[in-house]
């Protein structure tokens, strides 16, 4: 190693947020190891986290701004920019143009983006890529509890006697939350439940596996519900403060429980489990988001906690598990097309007003802008004609991703700011900038339990590469806003953001970090792992040591939900449903884990999972080559046969690119269906059939 000190920042993947050392090695490399003090992982990284350093090389770096085909200046590249937006903005109205950002941005990134959008362009139709992450959570969280908090955090991992993952790998996509979670099962002997159709690496270590049908998460949960009930379980002094049990009960008694396909045995193994320990955490991702009944399936899950007082204490409650690294503080500034910063609600009348006076902006959308989904399809109609996608890949990672490609190239006006021009979104662009990469730029990221920590720069962003925020507020300059978007550091962002927490506040809200409202550069510089809200403590059985909700009656609600199958089922000419996800150590995309030669062992092509009895019946072998087919489109995979899937299900991860693997595009397939609440995309659940090549 070289005598460069390490310094302390954190991984660049996924929602844990665990805290790295990173040591510069002097020649552009880094060598990582895990942050010993860093609460989130306490020294702790997995493979991915480990990798990081094999990463960060410049052989695929964009090094300039390009705007058609060629090399361009900073200067003139962004007065393009502003100019063809503010000319589009002219001639069609605000709403004819969008952002599509991301969860990799940092906080400050996120928060100009925003204001930007929001404030000063005057349209809501800015959405981010946790739109297909988590936005069923957000939604769910703001139905229950009147604003968007995660009420757990990782000690109640450590300290619960009862762990119960649905919808959630946990083992290979939380890796080091996984090893929190067996950890204490070494402890304090805590059980492991897994709730997913499929048997994934997190079952190895389980007490018990459910594999219930796909979408059937309503009717189990609503089932536990009714039992909670009839067996004298629910927790008659929290239920004061909450509302809607008697109503939840009644619609959860009109659910079939047998849509599970459970078998009865299971449903009361589990049912005994979850009500004889009061330390329960339901741990809750993608295969509960990702649906398009994903909104109720969280409420289902918020519906038990609440009815039996399990929430806000340690070891019980129910808990969001994000993909991103920075999901959560894109969450907390608004990024999302439904919603303000700090918690305030674009719905709201006086918080767009505070809102709108905080940032002195000329003008504040009156309602929720387009999300994902419907932002593409309004990028293909021609509504929005001009659009800026900064670090994501939505040609490959959107549903309908065959649609959402054509509808990019044909957009009068597509600027992505990204790392590489090697990505299928980049390829489409009119202009391309090259933005900082992770360990090139400082800001901070907020992870699944809420606490914000420091992203730190120890390389130089090479060539002409600048941080996110900085090419935002420069175009918000050039728009004509010289004075909201001046901004020297991400420090002074960092504190405009903290001070807007007072609004919040004032609304009663809990995003609260009005503490740091005057941090200066050298606090920012050192500022350690901080849970919000800032200063305040839960205490026994009370929801943030305040006794109270969000609602303007400050009662959580327990919302009635009842079971809805999948959009789609399948049928005589696609009789398979196809689940999608993830593989150990890829990462998305695969543009950055997809450079270490060490992850991308680890399957290395794309594949489907398919049982041995369907691959008997169709005809098919190991490692034969399989053409799926759905109603918008087809791929070639790899047949793995394996029990881990259901008869009659199927599996594809989601890695591969037009690059990579031209015709192993999962999103191909998938289509655009969401949630009637959140605009979530259903990807877990697509009719597909099956045929050797
Ligand atoms: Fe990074 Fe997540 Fe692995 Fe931690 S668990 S090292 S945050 S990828």
């Amino acid at each position: 190693g070289s005598n460069l000190p390490e310094v302390r920042s954190t991984c660049a993947y996924c929602g844990v947020g665990c805290g790295v050392l990173l040591r510069p090695d002097g020649a552009g490399g880094l060598t990582v190891r895990g942050d010993p003090d860093h609460p989130a992982n306490f020294g702790r990284l997995c493979s991915k986290g480990t990798a990081l350093g094999e990463t960060v090389g410049l052989d695929h770096r964009l090094l300039a701004p390009r705007a058609f085909g060629r090399d361009l200046g900073w200067d003139d590249a962004l007065q393009l920019v502003a100019d063809r937006f503010r000319e589009t903005i002219a001639a069609h109205g605000p709403d004819s143009v969008a952002f599509y950002v991301s969860g990799q941005l940092l906080t400050e990134d996120y928060y100009v983006a925003n204001k930007l959008m929001k404030g000063f362009i005057g349209s809501a139709n800015i959405d981010t890529n946790s739109r297909l992450c988590m936005a069923s959570t957000v939604a769910g969280h703001k139905r229950a509890f009147g604003t968007d908090t995660v009420p757990g955090t990782y000690e109640d991992l450590d300290q619960a006697d009862l762990v119960v993952l649905v919808g959630s790998n946990l083992a290979w996509c939380h890796p080091v939350l996984y090893q929190r979670v067996l950890a204490a099962r070494q402890a304090r002997g805590t059980r492991i439940v897994v709730i997913d159709p499929r048997r994934t690496a997190s079952c190895d270590q389980a007490d018990l596996h459910l594999a219930l049908n796909p979408g059937s998460d309503v009717a189990l949960f609503n089932g536990l519900l009714t039992e909670i009930h009839r067996r004298g379980a629910v927790d008659p002094d929290f239920v004061k403060q909450t509302s809607g049990l008697e109503a939840a009960l009644e619609t959860a008694g009109n659910d079939q429980i047998s849509e599970t396909g459970l078998p009865a045995e299971k449903r009361a193994a589990f049912f005994d489990l979850w009500i004889n320990t009061p330390r329960v955490v339901t741990v809750f991702s993608q295969g509960v988001n990702q649906s398009s009944s994903g909104t109720d399936k969280v409420n289902a899950i918020l519906n038990c906690h609440l009815a039996t007082g399990r929430i806000g204490r340690p070891g019980m409650g129910p808990f969001s598990v994000t993909g991103q690294p920075n999901a959560m503080g894109g969450r907390e500034v608004g990024g999302l097309a439904n919603t303000l910063a700090c918690h305030l609600d674009i719905e709201n009348a006086d918080h767009r007003a505070a809102v709108q006076a905080y940032w002195q902006s000329p003008a504040i959308p009156q309602s929720s802008g387009l999300k994902a989904v419907d932002m593409f399809r309004a990028v293909e109609d021609g509504q929005i004609k001009a659009l800026w996608i900064i670090h994501t890949n939505p040609a490959v990672t959107m549903p309908e991703a065959g649609r959402v490609t054509r509808a990019i190239a044909a957009c009068p006006f597509t600027v992505v700011s990204d790392l590489t021009l090697h990505t299928d979104t980049a390829r489409l662009a009119d202009v391309v900038l090259p933005a900082a990469g992770w360990a090139e730029k400082n800001g901070t990221v907020t992870n699944s339990d809420r606490t914000i920590s420091r992203q730190r720069a120890v390389l130089q962003p090479p060539g002409q590469a600048r941080p996110d925020w900085d090419i935002l507020a420069e175009v918000g300059r050039r728009m004509g806003w010289k004075t909201a978007f001046d901004y020297a550091s991400p420090a002074e962002i960092f504190r405009e953001y903290a001070a807007m927490s007072q609004i919040a506040a004032r609304f009663g809200k809990d995003l609260d970090i009005s503490g740091f409202s005057d941090i200066d550069e050298a606090g920012y510089a050192e500022l350690e792992p901080t849970r919000w809200p800032l200063g305040r403590k839960r205490a026994g059985g009370r929801f943030f040591g305040d006794g109270h909700f969000f609602h303007s009656d400050r009662k959580a609600r327990i919302v009635p939900v009842g079971h809805r199958r999948p959009a789609a089922l399948p049928g005589q000419q696609y009789p398979f449903v196809m689940n999608t996800g993830r593989t150990r150590d890829q990462w998305h995309t695969m543009t950055r884990t997809g450079l270490s030669a060490r992850l991308s062992a680890h399957l290395a092509e794309p594949f489907v999972d398919i049982h041995p009895q369907d691959a008997a019946r169709e005809g098919i072998s190991s490692a034969d080559l399989v053409e799926v087919t759905s109603r918008i489109g087809r791929g070639i995979f790899r047949a793995r046969i394996t029990q881990d899937v259901r008869i009659g299900h199927v599996f594809a991860p989601i890695h591969w690119t037009a690059e990579t693997a031209p015709s192993g595009r999962v999103d191909m397939l998938v289509p655009g269906t969401t949630d009637p609440i959140s605009g979530q995309p259903e990807s877990k659940a697509t009719p597909v059939s099956i045929s050797v090549m």
